[in-house]
């Protein structure tokens, strides 16, 4: 079979029998695979630094059934800063589970690797003035490339373009005053919250690092798109728990 040449992001990272690892990329080419780097724990694998989680390196590997087989891997970029901080790790964690969560095996979208690696050298190289403002962006821009966004300019019940003072999970999007009581829970939304969603989501990233959040607008914002988005793909994003943790 021929060899696969590119380029991607180690997202998730797992042992296997005595020297081999088990790894998830989220590729240029092929969208997400699964690879098996194979002698990866013996001492001085070349594939040691390109194979390791936050890992943005170039691969090459032969298409497998189950698994790919890494070839060779050179390191491009290792987010090494990431590892020594805890709040960052845990946003970058989560920012890797999201892509996980987000595709299947052979999906992806370049440009979408393009902005992770953005986020993940911002995050890195402190290079933003919010770092959750680039999480909170990349749910709301991942929701839009997945066509399940939420509605934030209508009520989402009632098509009302005034008093839009909640956001409701199940009704997938903002609610008008009237609507919120007829229905289950909502969460309470303010102008400033709703203004710096639609903010966050249209925005390129590059822009977004340069300004300034109120850091309990943006820890809404997380809070209720994490929510969002893991009742819309009905999947239980574990690193979120974590970084919120930290934060109590
Ligand atoms: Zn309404």
């Amino acid at each position: 079979m021929a060899l696969v040449k590119t380029k991607g992001i180690v997202i998730r990272e797992q042992p296997f029998q005595e020297q081999d690892k088990i790894i998830t990329l989220f590729t240029e080419e092929e969208g997400k695979i699964k690879a098996i780097a194979k002698g990866v724990r013996r001492n001085r694998s070349p594939l040691v630094a390109a194979t390791q989680l936050f890992a943005y390196s170039e691969f090459v590997y032969y298409p497998g059934k189950n698994f790919a087989n890494i070839n060779q891997a050179s390191l491009i970029q290792s987010f090494y800063p990431l590892r020594n901080d805890l709040m960052k790790m845990s946003l970058a964690s989560y920012v890797l589970e999201l892509l996980d969560a987000f595709y299947d095996y052979y999906q992806g979208n370049k440009a979408v690797l393009r902005l992770v690696n953005f986020i993940l050298f911002y995050l890195s190289e402190d290079k933003s003035q919010s770092n959750e403002a680039l999480v909170a962006a990349l749910q709301l821009k991942l929701t839009e490339v997945h066509g399940i966004r939420p509605v934030f300019d209508t009520c989402a019940l009632c098509g009302s373009t005034e008093h839009l003072t909640h956001f409701s999970i199940e009704n997938n999007g903002v609610l008008c005053e009237n609507c919120h009581r007829t229905e289950g829970y909502s969460y309470r939304l303010t102008p400033e919250v709703l203004s710096e969603m639609v903010y966050l989501l249209v925005t390129p990233i590059k822009a977004i690092r340069q300004r300034a959040f109120d850091p309990a607008v943006v820890r809404r914002i997380m809070d209720m798109m994490n929510h969002y988005i893991s009742y819309q793909l009905a999947k239980n994003l574990k690193t979120y728990d974590f970084y919120r943790d930290l934060n109590l």
